[in-house]
């Protein structure tokens, strides 16, 4: 059994907090902090003390709680290296591309998968299969290209999808319904989706998270890694097209759906 312990809870409107516990040595780290008082909340329920923030990108729903938590708890915050439009409060150490560190004494990997911002990073730790994907991918869905372009997107979504099949995602969004609803409008008759749709439809109406989800679900379902499909293909007309092609009409209806 795992040492890592895991605490999924929401904060603002649609954000999830989590927070990894090690139950050897106590120590706990906030993925990315949006919210003190949320993530204040739950370490006090559970009796954690905060040793690190592991921060995912610039976006305030993000980070708008590290100074009062680093404030609390004194705790290292690391984030991204690079790239970054907008400085990461009390940043101690940059992470970037292939860069890993230990954390209950499994190795955690940075991936940087640009393409919503620069300076998005997400953490993979590949001996517990659990990989913390920010606002990059989505259940069902992925993040709106804010800061890079459409094949910069692409591409980090294939690094992603490189990854075991058996990997556990955690995003950083309860989107799964909402994105549920346009992947069945690109490709209406993908089975895999419309049974994910209504498990997902039961979960949100008992309250449930819809996360995590995992790779081999997505690439069933999601479609941002199904640039392949025929399918979708269909639908945009663009069946002799490059995936990234594909993926850029994608992004594009799913930003005015
Ligand atoms: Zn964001």
């Amino acid at each position: 059994m795992s040492r890592i312990e895991i605490a999924l809870f929401n904060y603002l409107s649609d954000n999830f907090g989590i927070l990894l516990h090690d139950k050897h040595t106590k120590k706990t780290i906030a993925i990315d902090a949006g919210d003190a008082a949320c993530y204040n909340k739950v370490l006090d329920k559970n009796g954690w003390h905060l040793s690190e923030i592991w921060v995912t990108h610039h976006h305030w729903d993000h980070t708008d709680g590290i100074n009062s938590l680093y404030k609390r708890w004194n705790c290292k915050v690391i984030g991204p290296a690079n790239n970054s439009t907008v400085p990461i409060a009390h940043l101690s150490q940059g992470l970037t591309e292939e860069d890993s560190f230990l954390f209950a004494d499994s190795p955690v990997k940075i991936l940087h998968t640009p393409g919503h911002t620069l300076d998005m990073i997400n953490f993979y730790l590949p001996s517990e299969n659990i990989f913390f994907s920010g606002d990059t991918l989505f259940s069902l869905g992925c993040g709106r290209v804010f800061e890079g372009d459409m094949e910069t997107m692409y591409k980090s979504l294939n690094k992603i999808s490189a990854l075991p099949n058996k990997t556990i995602i955690y995003c950083s969004h309860e989107y799964t319904k909402a994105n549920g609803k346009f992947a069945l409008s690109v490709e209406t008759q993908n089975k895999a989706l419309i049974s994910r749709i209504d498990e997902v439809e039961e979960m949100v109406a008992a309250n449930k998270p819809t996360i995590p989800t995992n790779l081999e679900l997505e690439k069933q379902t999601n479609p941002f890694l199904r640039t392949s499909s025929p399918l979708i293909r269909e639908k945009f007309n663009l069946l002799n097209s490059s995936d990234i092609e594909v993926f850029s009409a994608l992004r594009k209806a799913k930003d005015t759906f």
